[in-house]
This record gives C-alpha cells, sequence and structure tokens, in this order.
C-alpha cells in the first residue's frame, strides 16, 4: 500500500497559465521558466505544458540536455549561463543559449574553442547588485563579446528587484528600467526584463520576451491572490487522515507539547511531513482543508506527520481526504502562514512523495 499522500501535477493548468503570461504582454515572446524541476513539478511536465512557449529557461546545464533528450527543439536559456569551460562544449553541441554576467564568463568564451556559434544573452546589473554588468561597464563587456567569432546574437536582460513591489523605494522598478534602457539605447539585441511579477504589473517593461516562472505553477511572487489574477494551481497536494486523537482542555499535542487544547477536542493525524516538503515552521493556525472543510494545523510538523484540529469537521474519520495545498486551498496562503513563499514550498516537494498527472 503507498502512502496516502500524492501530488497531482495538472498539465493544462500549466498550459492555462502560460496563455495568462502571453496575455500580460501579447506581442511579446515567453521565455517559460522551468528551473528547479519546474519549481517542483518535474521538466518533463513543465516541458509538456510550456509546448507552447518560444523557449524554455533554466538554470541547470544538464537539465538543459534533458530538454533536449525529451525533445525540445525550440531555444533553450541557461539563465545565470554556464558555470566552467565545459560547459560551453555541451552548449555548443545542444544549441542552448547563455547568459553572460561576469567577467569571468567572457573570458571562458574568449579561451573557448567551438564547432559552432553560440547565443549570449548580456545581463546587467541594474539596481539588484546579484548578477551582472552595472551599466558603466555594460557597453565595454558588450563590445568583448561582439568581437568574438564564436558568438552569434548578443541579446539584453536584467532584472527587477522589487516588480512585486510598488512601494519599494530603495530600488524602484522604474528606477532599474531606466537605466537599463539608457545603457542599452544604442544597441542592437533583443530585451528580456520581465519575471512574473513585472507580467503581471508592469505591461510597460515587457521588452522582446518576458520571463515568467511562478505565476505558470499557479501561484505569485506575493502579489494579490492567484485567483484574482485568473491562474490556476498546477500542484495540488493531498493526504488522508490515518488517525484521530480525542483529547481533553489542557491536554497537548505533539514534539514539544507546545500546542494545549482549551477545551476537549479531536486532532487528526495526517500523512504528510517535513520530509515531503510540508514546511516545518508552519505554526499552529495554518490552514489545511479536511473534506473539503477548511481548518488549521495544531503543534510541530514532524518529519512524516501533521495534526489538525477536526473541531470543524465532526464526521472526519480515518481515510478523510486533507488538501495540504493546491486546488482548493492556494499555496500561497499556506506559505504566508509559514513565513515563506510558494516557490520554496513547490521547490521543495519531497522525491518520496508520489507524483501523478491529471
Ligand atoms: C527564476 C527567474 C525568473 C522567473 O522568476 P519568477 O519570479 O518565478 O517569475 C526570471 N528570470 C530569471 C533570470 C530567473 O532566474
Amino acid at each position: 500500500m503507498p502512502r496516502p499522500l500524492v501530488a497531482t501535477i495538472e498539465i493544462s493548468a500549466l498550459q492555462h497559465n502560460l496563455a495568462v503570461a502571453q496575455s500580460c504582454a501579447p506581442r511579446t515572446k515567453v521565455w517559460a521558466v522551468v528551473k528547479a524541476n519546474a519549481y517542483g513539478h518535474g521538466l518533463a511536465r513543465g516541458m509538456q505544458g510550456f509546448a507552447a512557449a518560444h523557449g524554455l529557461g533554466l538554470i541547470e546545464v544538464d537539465g538543459a540536455v534533458h530538454l533536449r533528450e525529451f525533445g525540445w527543439s525550440g531555444p533553450i536559456l541557461l539563465l545565470e549561463g554556464v558555470f566552467e569551460p565545459a560547459d560551453l562544449q555541451v552548449v555548443a553541441k545542444h544549441q542552448i543559449q547563455i547568459a553572460v554576467h561576469c567577467r569571468e564568463q567572457i573570458d571562458m568564451l574568449e579561451r573557448a574553442q567551438l564547432a559552432s556559434q553560440v547565443d549570449v544573452h548580456l545581463k546587467m546589473n541594474s539596481g539588484m547588485n546579484r548578477l551582472g554588468f552595472k551599466p558603466d561597464a555594460y557597453r565595454s563587456a558588450y563590445d568583448r563579446l561582439r568581437a568574438l567569432p564564436i558568438v552569434r546574437n548578443i541579446a539584453l536582460m536584467t532584472h527587477f528587484a522589487n516588480a512585486d513591489d510598488a512601494a519599494n523605494l530603495r530600488m524602484p522598478l522604474a528606477e532599474q528600467l531606466r537605466r537599463f534602457q539608457e545603457t542599452t539605447a544604442e544597441l542592437p539585441g533583443e530585451r528580456s526584463l520581465s519575471n512574473s511579477a513585472a507580467c503581471l504589473l508592469h505591461p510597460e517593461a515587457a521588452g522582446d520576451w518576458i520571463r515568467p516562472g511562478i505565476m505558470l505553477y499557479g501561484a505569485t511572487p506575493g502579489v494579490k491572490s492567484a485567483a484574482a489574477f485568473g491562474l490556476k494551481p498546477a500542484m495540488t497536494l493531498t493526504s488522508e487522515i490515518i488517525g484521530i486523537q480525542q483529547i481533553s482542555a489542557g491536554e497537548t499535542v505533539g514534539y514539544g507539547s507546545g500546542f494545549v487544547a482549551d477545551a476537549s477536542m479531536k486532532v487528526g493525524i495526517v500523512a504528510c511531513g517535513y520530509a515531503d516538503g510540508y514546511p516545518r515552521h508552519a505554526p499552529t493556525g495554518t490552514p489545511i482543508v479536511v473534506d473539503g472543510v477548511r481548518t488549521r494545523v495544531v503543534g510541530r510538523v514532524s518529519m512524516d506527520m501533521i495534526c489538525v484540529d477536526l473541531a470543524p469537521i465532526p464526521q472526519a474519520h480515518v481515510g478523510s481526504s486533507v488538501t495540504l495545498w493546491g486546488e482548493g486551498l492556494p499555496i500561497d496562503e499556506v506559505a504566508t502562514a509559514a513565513g515563506t513563499v510558494g516557490y520554496e514550498l513547490m521547490c521543495a516537494l519531497a522525491p518520496r512523495v508520489r507524483v501523478i498527472e491529471k
């Protein structure tokens, strides 16, 4: 008997969400981002769900090769570029496009002997101060790349720090956009700037390609609710009640005995714990659905189980269905309660969880 814990991945939701992303910027091409195993949904499933995308973007070089092996013949972009010179051979062989964000990556290209040309995306650090060349170093990096016979097209890219937060005045999106546009005004090449938050909230930044990730999986980067944007959850994590305890006022639940019942209550034990990817820091009160009714986690999350308050579901029994997140319970709500983001929950889905496709 398998454990009742299952992650159901809905390919049609991936397709639907891609169409929503495209509708944010109708004339723009789309890099569907499938890094981190398609945000925990499975790389092959991501490829299937995003068949209508113009290209697939990811971080992992081996993942890019897998996409070719799975039959993806369209553009692939390595969003952080290569990590060592040997990667360039792989990239040239499989016609994988690469970001170039630092001097050392240009050094590697200058020294490389490649059988074919590569397309590169020159990354600007327009204010996030993570990857990329600062505006004052951008033009000389461009010129170095342009001088290399093995470089075919040079596209221009940057990444926003606060596309989800208009109130952030430390580095407003408009300032990053201004720096990017000013620095690249004279340069040819396709532009890409927008992550999901920028796609949803800043159509003015769209450029020639957008790079949505999280929204394609039916969650948001912390803006409104996914449903308000017409997004559908692609991953639903479900399990069952595997035990029930009747406890009295004053009794406690789980490790540390941190939860104390203030009245007699029934506690349901759910087959899902932090070894499955459920966040260990989810506190008492984190939303969870039992037999279609919303209730709360009580006590500490353990490795293989969590405990839930069955007061609102008196008919609940061993075998009752439980939704941890997804259809019927937005992953963003669970993430917020646990002090994290939907991204982290999806990506942390553990290998031991059975996955089925719908
Ligand atoms: C992950 C990533 C994205 C997608 O970001 P979301 O917030 O998931 O939409 C876009 N661009 C780059 C460079 C990334 O690494």
